[in-house]
């Protein structure tokens, strides 16, 4: 079968892999869709440690064609994800305690075992989240780490409906962050982003407050317009954006980092203390999480923007990814042809 596997000169090469017998407590998945990720870019790239021969991919939608033995999970027929969080130990602290995508053994699909850029993938069947009816499967492989990610991270905001939230980067993953924060938590939107025409889409989507921070003072205009923000989450790959998040809130107020990038953040303590700020690391989302998000997104609440492309596309999205052009989700669909 066709799998798109790291090579060791950083890219990725259309080859030819067999997929080893099934094992149990695991099924094979025919892969129909898989989402292009940023994280994909980096593994590509060795910047996680060189990955050479893994099969990318942990935005992967498809179906079950085969279960071993002993599987109860999932049945032949069943539409699954493959995501990021592939599957955890299963018995430490966070697996036991609703928090495992940070268990210390967490396997990685397109990173720690071969993933789900492939015709055919194999899964462990109780880690597997099944898609609901009625959800397109190209948009639920947007929600199987975007979505996932940003409706656990909004979560996290802990807001109540009525709110203000702050959402800092409109692109592919705070798009989705607005559309869950206001169709899911009923919240009220205010959208940061130094593109205006990012600005325009999230305005389509529904933001409140739209505001450009090469233009005008971020944190004085949300303090002076509504009070401060109940909570903010920076989808943004920018250090400014999250010292400007802790200034946004007002006291009490949550700040959720989901973006990454590789730099230190200012904090001041006073701030920090005598204000009650929160600041929380939000990394994808649980089995659960992701239940619920492929439900919001099936009941039409949260609408993923895709555009998709065939397999032997991927060194070439992988290029207009680095240079920033495009915008939404690409993602591999395996039956086109190029
Ligand atoms: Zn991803
Ligand atoms: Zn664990």
């Amino acid at each position: 079968m066709k799998a798109a596997v790291v090579t060791k000169d950083k890219k990725v090469e259309i080859t030819e892999k067999h997929l080893r017998p099934l094992r149990s407590g695991e099924a094979k998945v025919d892969v129909e869709y898989c989402g292009v990720c940023h994280t994909d870019l980096h593994v590509k790239n060795a910047d996680y440690g060189d990955k050479t021969g893994v099969t990318l991919g942990h935005e992967g939608i498809g179906v079950v064609s085969e279960i071993a033995d002993d599987v109860t999970s999932l049945k032949v027929g069943d539409r699954v994800s493959i995501a990021w969080f592939f599957e955890g130990c299963g018995h430490c602290e966070y697996c036991v305690s609703g928090r495992e995508t940070l268990c210390r053994e967490v396997k990685n699909a397109g990173y720690t075992v071969d993933g789900a850029m492939a015709e055919e993938c194999i899964v462990t069947a109780d880690y597997a989240v099944k898609v609901p009816e009625g959800l397109d499967p190209a948009a639920a492989s947007s929600v199987t780490c975007a979505g996932v990610t940003t409706y656990k991270a909004i979560k996290e905001a802990k807001i109540k409906p009525g709110d203000w939230i702050a959402i800092y980067g409109l692109g592919g993953l705070g798009n989705l962050a607005l559309q869950y924060a206001k169709n899911v938590f009923n919240a009220k939107v205010i959208a940061i982003d130094i593109n205006d025409k990012q600005l325009e889409f999230a305005k389509e989507v529904g933001a409140d407050i739209l505001i450009n921070p090469t233009k005008d003072n971020a944190e004085q205009l949300m303090q002076e317009q509504v009070g401060g923000a109940h909570a903010a989450v920076v989808t943004a790959v920018a250090k400014a954006a999250f010292n400007s998040a802790v200034d946004c809130v007002r006291a009490g107020g949550t700040v959720v980092a989901v973006g990454l990038p590789p730099e230190a953040m200012d904090l001041s303590i006073p701030r920090l203390v005598l204000d009650g700020i929160e600041i929380v690391g939000s990394l994808v989302g649980t089995r659960e999480d992701l239940r619920e998000a492929f439900q919001f997104a099936a009941e039409g609440l949260v609408v993923p923007k895709v555009h998709k492309r065939p397999i032997e596309d991927i060194n070439d999205i992988f290029d207009e990814m680095q240079a920033g052009k495009f915008k939404g989700r690409m993602v591999i669909d395996m039956e086109m042809k190029k």
